[in-house]
């Protein structure tokens, strides 16, 4: 019961919201995340963030309600390249940004990496790599994200993962058996710190998905709601199903899975056991310099394999002031 708790249950939270004002109801959604950000030690107001931003609600939401805490932060999107639905997502976040003071930066993959995210994973299958487009966009996106927040020294980055994300991410973990993914989940993943990586942080970790659309349209944010034209993620859409139809007999599901997650990695934390000698241990990629667990980083693998090192020789990303 200590687990559901920690995690946060719908009752400590906003089931009971319907009810209220969408003043109130912010107030609340707001709340939760503050408690999420000191329980967890996120980050404090010194810290400079860096808010990965994509133009979906979720980023939005995330960056909206840490600019009003009053935190440092800066906000930064990658631009894959997907046609109009990137051009519509780039539109709406400048305006976003515009709008509440917030500075942002933009890095996209035609300039980084020399090819947008469509002509990519073409090439990738013509050369029999047969990653998702999820899988692809999602290693390069962290690469570049890295580089970007490292460079300019940036304590962390946030995203805008939510309560809904988090628990499918762990079931996902579950049924493939990956004990150690399962392990490092959490509003601050990862069990051991390495220099070479800007830690990830998920101020939005306790808040559903359904209570972040409320907040975004109450907000009236011009954000996007749908799912990604290129996503193919067919097997998380199976554990969104699971996940959704269990909650409305059950509400609680998805903080237990989170608490259930806590417990875990406490317990891992406390043996000491995941520091060294299990996979974990983090060392350089031999290619880029970046933190990787095997020799050659995952993304490095795929530029190899697509030639982009060579079209777009590795540089310093600069945030424009
Ligand atoms: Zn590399």
């Amino acid at each position: 019961m200590a687990g559901v708790l920690s995690a946060g249950t719908p009752s400590a939270g906003v089931p009971s919201a319907e009810t209220l004002s969408d003043q109130a109801f912010r107030n609340l959604v707001e709340k939760k995340v503050r408690r999420t950000i000191r329980k967890h030690r996120l980050f404090t107001l010194k810290d400079r963030i860096a808010v990965a931003v994509s133009g979906g609600k979720d980023s939005v939401v995330c960056m909206y309600i840490l600019k009003k805490m009053g935190y440092s932060i800066r906000a930064v999107t990658i631009d894959p390249g997907i046609g109009k639905y990137s051009q519509e997502n780039l539109k709406n976040l400048k305006s976003i940004c515009k709008r509440y003071e917030i500075a942002l930066d933009v890095i996209s993959f035609k300039e980084e990496l020399g090819m947008g995210i469509r002509k990519i994973l073409s090439k990738m299958r013509s050369e029999g790599i047969d990653y998702s487009a999820c899988m692809i966009c999602g290693i390069l996106k962290r690469y570049l994200l890295n580089r970007y927040a490292k460079e300019n020294s940036f304590v962390a980055i946030a995203t805008g993962h939510n309560l809904d994300d988090e628990a499918q991410a762990f079931l996902m973990n579950v049924f493939r058996n990956d004990f150690r993914l399962a392990v490092r989940q959490g509003p601050k993943p990862g069990i051991t710190r390495s220099a070479g990586f800007v830690q990830r942080v998920k101020p939005l970790y306790n808040i559903s998905e359904q209570e972040i659309i409320r907040y975004s349209k109450a907000m009236r944010f011009p954000v996007y709601y749908g799912i990604c034209p290129l996503s193919t993620d067919a097997y998380r859409r199976q554990f969104i199903a699971i996940l959704d139809g269990f909650e409305k007999k059950h509400p609680s599901v998805k903080y237990n899975i989170l608490g259930f997650q806590e417990i875990m990695a406490k317990g891992i934390k406390s043996t000491g056991h995941g520091k060294s000698g299990n996979g974990t241990r983090v060392g350089r990629c031999e290619r880029c310099g970046e933190p990787s667990s095997n020799s050659v980083c995952k993304a490095c693998h795929i530029m190899e394999k697509l030639e982009l090192h060579n079209s777009s020789p590795r540089k310093t990303m600069r945030p424009a002031n």
